[in-house]
């Protein structure tokens, strides 16, 4: 399916101000608002398209994102669109707020079915998990529907009774000089029914706390920040609403052997002066067995090796980068006299050596100079 580009949706130009976006929208969403036209599939289709098209927009980072890459570029961002117009004011609610004089949320609502709220869940892995994906136990406190009384709040036998204060609508109208103004109904506190006699497990409230068990698969390659989405696993809707969603956000530790630089490891191995200077094949550790490396003659303090493929895997584990072994030559403490002794005479044959090619270089500026001053 195509989708429409988010600007034209709007009705906006690809320069439009902040201002102008929400502007634009406000109109569109007053415009095709479900409680204006209802039973209205098409208008509802168009409420839907103009909040993801706001939702983008809106956003600074998502816009630029937007404009580079286009739809594509939404793909993995994390926003999933919306799955009924309950997400939509439960995101903007702020706007609709102001357009229709009460908030969005809850209070207007009566029993209408409304989406159950996200749940977010911190979780740190260690590196390895990182690097090889591991199967998580979770245990997560969250809301569940009452099995006693199936989520009603009523006890076994009673029903939830219409408000007759609002009449079942959850909202009652009060005058202010001129205006009038929507406020949630305080007997029934806006759900529009009344339970004369609460469920004993839940006490009338419908949810009751839980802990949920629940197994994560953490693929290879996350990485600080990384958010996995578990549908449905959030807290229950209301009356008939989709539970939210469980985002569980990965921290990675720290390592002690490798410092990650994107998909690339960096590791810093210690050489002696000799084995800098001669060359020599040692071994370094990867993220699987060790593995050989061979230190060319003459390597600097500071020189970055490359063993190819042996990084971090890339998320789904297709590619991998690279293990950067950054060298660092120490310099030999506590020498014996015998040690000494050999490096002074190492000391005093690098003189001599660099002592000539010296002489050439002052020849080779005389010469020069000869020849600059036309001789
Ligand atoms: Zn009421
Ligand atoms: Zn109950």
């Amino acid at each position: 399916m195509s989708q429409r580009d988010y600007y034209e949706v709007l009705g906006v130009s690809r320069e439009a101000s902040e201002d102008e976006i929400k502007k634009a929208y406000r109109k569109l969403a007053f415009q095709f608002h479900p409680d204006r036209n209802p039973d209205d599939p098409e208008a509802e289709a168009k409420f839907k398209e103009a909040a993801e098209a706001y939702e983008v927009l809106r956003n600074a980072d998502k816009r630029a994102t937007y404009d580079r890459f286009g739809h594509a570029g939404m793909n993995g961002s994390g926003f999933g669109g919306f799955s009924n117009s309950e997400d939509i004011f439960a995101s903007f609610g702020d706007i609709f707020g102001d357009l229709f004089g009460f908030g969005a949320t809850g209070a207007r609502r009566g029993n209408r079915p409304t989406a159950g709220a996200d749940l977010r869940y911190n979780l740190n892995i260690t590196f390895r998990q990182a690097a090889k994906g591991d199967e998580i136990k979770l245990s997560i406190p969250r809301k569940a529907h009452c099995s006693d009384c199936g989520g009603s709040g009523a006890a076994a036998g009673t029903t939830p009774e219409t408000c007759r204060h609002c009449g079942g609508s959850g909202q009652v109208t009060q005058s202010q000089g001129f205006f009038r103004v929507a406020m949630p109904c305080p007997v029934c506190r806006g759900r529009g029914q009344v339970i004369k006699t609460p469920c004993a497990r839940c006490k009338g409230d419908g949810v009751v706390e839980e802990i949920r068990e629940l197994s994560v698969r953490i693929p290879a390659g996350v990485d600080n920040g990384s958010r996995l989405r578990l549908r449905g696993e959030g807290e229950p809707g209301e009356f008939g609403g989709p539970p939210g969603d469980l985002y569980v956000v990965i921290y990675v530790e720290e390592d002690e052997v490798f410092e990650r630089q994107g998909q690339d490891l960096v590791y810093r191995l210690v050489l002696s002066f000799p084995q800098a200077a001669l060359g020599d094949t040692v071994e370094v550790p990867t993220l699987d067995e060790p593995s050989k490396l061979v230190i060319p003659k003459g390597t600097q303090n500071g020189k970055v090796l490359r063993l190819r493929d042996l990084g971090m895997p890339s998320l789904g584990g297709r590619q991998h980068g690279d293990l950067l072994v950054q060298v660092l030559v120490q310099t030999p403490e506590d020498l014996t006299r015998e040690q000494e002794d050999l490096l002074r005479e190492f000391a005093r044959l690098e003189e001599e050596k660099q002592a000539k090619p010296l002489h050439k270089v002052k020849k080779f500026f005389k010469k020069a100079a000869g020849k600059a001053m036309g001789d």
